[in-house]
């Protein structure tokens, strides 16, 4: 298996194997690897999880020699996965009118708009 060797900023170079590393690509507009691509992996000496930026060329390296690669989503993309569909979906039947509301209107200021209401 590749060995792939890496820095801890507390312990110096350290080897690891490709499954101990993962490779978060945010893609540019372009589809290449964007700002903002980033590799971590667990330190084997201090257990700490290291977090480095990763440019095309180390994306490149580190995908070939057999790490996972995690896509980072779009913030939109992110978001319509989270929130419901929009909830203001066209009702069927006809358009209520303006006098629709006058009708309305009138039939509320009698006293029996509730039984007119039981009554359809
Ligand atoms: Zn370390």
């Amino acid at each position: 298996m590749t060995r792939i060797r890496a820095n801890c900023p507390a312990c110096g170079e350290v080897d690891l194997q490709p499954p101990d590393v993962t490779l978060r690509i945010t893609r540019a507009d372009d589809g290449l690897v964007g700002e903002g691509s980033t590799y971590r992996f667990l330190c084997p000496d201090c257990s700490e999880v290291v977090t480095k930026p990763a440019d095309e060329r180390i994306a490149q390296l580190l995908s070939t020699g057999g790490v996972p690669i995690e896509e980072a989503e779009g913030l939109d993309e992110a978001l319509e996965r989270l929130l419901p569909p929009h909830p203001e979906g066209v009702a069927p039947g006809p358009r209520l009118t303006v006098d629709d509301l006058l009708d309305f209107h009138h039939l509320l200021e009698g006293d029996d708009w509730f039984e007119q209401l039981l009554a359809n």
